[in-house]
């Protein structure tokens, strides 16, 4: 009953039912909560419900709420159905005045641990309800400690306490011009209403937006009977797993303090004890700690994180919950609960994240160290890395050539000349683009540590050296990057390389039997090297391979630079007669590794500037090299420069402009693809079109690369099963999509652009203020990253239900970033593509998430 009772208040109750020692109370439902948001009043009957129910409790307990002779304190917490770790807000002890302390002293004979509690509590109390900052009661309880030099709070007495609460009070008084309320009943109708608040502050607003959550869910009160963990020796607390959340082992684990409440533990003021040590000092606590851990552990078939307390030897489950845990606790959890016959495979599959798989295949940060992060960027590719800084790719790669192990390539932005300073390089820090920017996804694709669009630090390339604030940091220096959380750190952490265990597969192994028959998962590969990593990987094809990165190779960018400064197509003609072999050279190779499966390659795409140098004496390099003069080159160049390059003359513009490039390009792919042909591999190529707008566009292009991919078939006397399809990555495409089918074997969603153009928001200067949209709750999410269902997804939807309607057998793929993002494959499945294709390493993601996104909705 989560739902009405919130997480906490129907775990409470579910131990009560199973006859586990809990403090008796009650929950008032999450719907009171919403009821008291819609009227900014309590329901008619909730006051009458709560005396009704605190007189039972009073009855349970044999005590009086208020009774100085025999006092009633209880617990008030927050509880929703999802929990909320330190959200919201709760508070200990209520219903203490200076008559009821006194008769607890009398009743106790315990002057300590009244004034104590009675101090916690004025202090959470003003802080919770009455808007008092903590700060303010720290400094005093601070000043004491000062006056009497001694360190810790248990080393202060009674009378210390006793005085501070006085001091207490005359701080509300002075602070709000009215005295603290002593009243009891006032205290918790104070409570509730604070903690039906306080699912609005806006640590709770955010960390719902974080987490999915919907506001309207409100949180639940539970009204508790205390139980005391500081009445003494015989007395504690404290916080347990029932297995190894870090590592998954099968053992009883957590902290417990003796003479302290709940709070102690977590605040890290006195160093709790490992929960084995009770077994010692309290074996029939202990005894029976196990004995509740066990079952509720076989009770909830999960790994639970439990709180107790011990009043004077006797133990009391204060809270039970589903413990949250590492990658890889999660995944040996799983498999081993399979194994002892606890859970069967399905939800063994379920308990494991796709994002916790993402984690499992890179090194992370140890996490037993504490690191202080100078700067925060995006989390552009995930894992951790460390190594000395460059801020060159040669240097990278001249580093490295000289035996240097470890370097971080740290840049303004890079662009596809720093591709082999990349590859040498540990991880990547740029100060500017975002989660599709050069640097990202040339990262995500080498499966490399990346943060991007850092706008804190500002890069002098020059000098070498960058800073934060007042921070420089010079080359050389250690360099820690966590992709994961976009994290910069300075100086040398320690890592934990990804251990993947047999665990792993098995788990990886068992999602595969519930796999939907779509979307299938590809990777986007560019190189030989990429299409087998993606192989072993798990995937299904290639969905993407961006061709402009073979132009980047050494040998080759000569032939392309002199192809782009020809002055007409019969002067292009020798140069792409140059580049054709040695594409012709990578396809084979890479429909070599993809035998039997689909390749996607897609033709040029991006403008050619891009190709050129665009420093002065890189250019006259160029023009010596070329036999043309400085003056030539720098014209073509600056003919060549565009204001929007992304808008500008690349994509199919280019085909259509220069029909040779295409051409060359199609030779290459079918002649690599009758070669295998003859030596008997089945390849089946996809020749793709990007960024078309209007049918007219793919119509002739489609009509050229048929032309070609026919005339060379005919040559070598073989057929091969081919496709020409297109992106859909302009709005328009989509818009009429029913008319660009006819010409399309095929779709594949560049949502990349699609994002960048139904936005408006350049991919890659977004980081300079999605950051802030973020921040703010203008977007939920960087849509770059996970796809934004609500406007470019309809354009998703309508391109798929548009162009089906006229080309039924369409086939429908997804292949920008979104393609490897779990939230966006459970999109893309609902809408029925039939592939997702992203980065050879977020391939088993993307198995996973498929999985998922099946088993959820037949569930639903
Ligand atoms: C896209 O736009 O989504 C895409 C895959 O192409 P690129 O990122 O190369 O523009
Ligand atoms: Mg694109």
């Amino acid at each position: 009953m989560k739902d009405l009772l919130g997480g906490k208040g129907a775990n409470l109750a579910e131990m009560a039912n199973l006859g586990i020692p809990v403090p008796p109370g009650f929950t008032i439902t999450t719907e009171m909560c919403t009821e008291y948001y819609k009227h900014h009043a309590w329901p008619e009957g909730l006051e009458e419900d709560v005396r009704t129910n605190l007189k039972r409790l009073e009855d349970a307990m044999g005590m009086k709420f208020g009774d100085p002779a025999n006092p009633l304190l209880v617990s008030v917490r927050s509880g929703a159905r999802a929990s909320m770790p330190g959200m919201m807000d709760t508070i200990l002890n209520l219903g203490l005045n200076d008559e009821v302390a006194e008769g607890l002293i009398r009743k106790t004979q315990n002057p300590r641990f009244v004034w104590d509690s009675y101090r916690r509590f004025v202090q959470m109390y003003s802080d919770v309800v009455l808007d008092v900052a903590r700060s303010k009661f720290e400094a005093l309880i601070d000043a004491r400690k000062e006056q009497k030099r001694v360190r810790l709070d248990t080393e202060l007495t009674a009378d210390d306490w006793r005085d501070l609460v006085g001091q207490f009070k005359e701080l509300v008084q002075r602070e709000l011009g009215r005295p603290f309320p002593l009243d009891p009943w006032e205290q918790l109708v104070g409570a509730i209403n604070a903690v039906f608040r306080s699912w609005n502050n806006p640590r709770a607003i955010t960390y719902r937006k974080l987490n999915d959550i919907p506001d309207w869910w409100g949180t639940a009160v539970n009204v508790q009977a205390m139980v005391f963990g500081n009445m003494g020796e015989t007395s504690g607390t404290g916080v347990a797993f029932t297995r190894d959340a870090r590592t998954g082992e099968k053992r009883f684990f957590g902290e417990y303090l003796m003479n302290a409440q709940g709070e102690d533990v977590v605040a890290g003021i006195r160093t709790p004890n490992p929960v084995s040590q009770l077994e010692q000092t309290n074996p029939e606590a202990y005894r029976q700690l196990t004995e509740i851990y066990q079952k509720l552990e076989r009770h909830y078939k999960d790994m639970m994180d439990i709180e107790f307390t011990i009043q004077e030897g006797k133990l009391y489950m204060l809270q039970c919950r589903v413990g949250k845990r590492t990658a890889m606790a999660a995944v040996k959890m799983a498999v081993d609960m399979v194994k002892e016959g606890l859970i069967d495979k399905k939800t063994a599959v379920l308990r494991v994240t796709p994002k916790q798989i993402d984690e499992l295949l890179h090194p992370i940060i140890d996490p037993q160290v504490k690191v202080k992060p100078i700067a925060k960027g995006l989390p552009a590719s995930p894992g951790a890395a460390v190594g000395k800084i460059v801020f060159h790719a040669s240097d990278a790669e001249r580093w490295v050539a000289k035996g240097e192990k470890k370097v971080i390539l740290v840049r303004t932005e890079t662009s596809p000349e720093d591709v082999g300073g990349m590859h040498v390089a540990q991880g990547i820090l740029t100060a500017r683009g975002g989660m599709t920017s050069h640097a990202a996804v040339v990262a995500r694709g080498m499966g490399k540590c990346c943060v991007a669009g850092c706008e804190a630090i500002r890069v002098n390339e020059e000098e070498r050296y960058f800073t934060v604030g007042d921070v420089t940091v010079r080359e050389g220096d250690w360099l820690t990057l966590n992709g994961t959380t976009g994290e910069v750190i300075l100086g040398e952490v320690p890592l934990v390389e990804p251990a993947l265990s047999g665990d792993f597969a098995t788990i990886l192994d068992w999602a595969e039997e519930f796999r939907p028959a779509h979307p299938r998962v590809r990777a986007n590969a560019d190189t030989p090297v990429d299409a087998r990593v993606a192989r072993e990987f798990g995937a299904e094809g290639i969905g993407l391979c961006r061709t402009e990165h073979m132009f980047f190779a050494e040998d080759r960018i000569r032939a392309v630079r002199e192809m782009i400064l020809a002055d007409n197509a019969e002067e292009r003609k020798k140069p792409l007669a140059r580049i054709m072999p040695m594409q012709k050279g990578d396809f084979k190779e890479i429909f070599r590794e993809m035998k039997d499966l689909p390749v996607t390659i897609r033709l040029l795409d991006p403008p050619l500037h891009e190709f050129l140098p665009h420093e002065e004496d890189q250019q006259r390099a160029l023009a010596q090299e070329m036999g043309k003069s400085y003056e030539e080159v720098r014209q073509k160049v600056r003919a060549l420069q565009e204001l929007n390059p992304m808008l500008g003359h690349r994509g199919c513009r280019l085909g259509i402009t220069f029909p040779e490039i295409y051409d060359m390009q199609v030779q290459a792919i079918f002649e690599a693809a009758c070669e295998l042909a003859k030596e008997g591999l089945s390849v089946f190529p996809e020749v793709m079109i990007p960024l078309v707008g209007t049918v007219e566009e793919l119509r002739i292009l489609k009509e050229n690369a048929v032309r070609v991919a026919e005339e060379v078939m005919r040559r070598y006397g073989v057929r091969v099963h081919y496709s020409v399809g297109t992106m859909i990555e302009v709005p328009r495409a989509s818009l009429v999509a029913d008319k660009i089918a006819q010409q399309a074997e095929f779709f594949s969603f560049g949502t990349n652009d699609l994002t960048q153009m139904t936005f408006g928001y350049s991919r890659d200067d977004a980081g300079k203020f999605l950051p802030v949209y973020i921040e703010q709750g203008i977007l939920e999410k960087d849509p770059f990253q996970s796809i934004d269902q609500e406007g470019v997804g309809q354009l998703v939807q309508m391109g798929v239900e548009r162009g089906r309607s006229t080309n039924p057998g369409l086939k429908c793929g997804v292949c920008g970033e979104h393609g490897g993002d779990p939230a966006s494959i459970f999109f893309f499945h609902r809408v029925g593509l039939d592939y997702v294709s992203c980065s050879p390493y977020r391939v088993p993601v993307a198995r996973m998430a498929t999985a998922h996104a099946e088993l959820k909705a037949k569930k639903a």
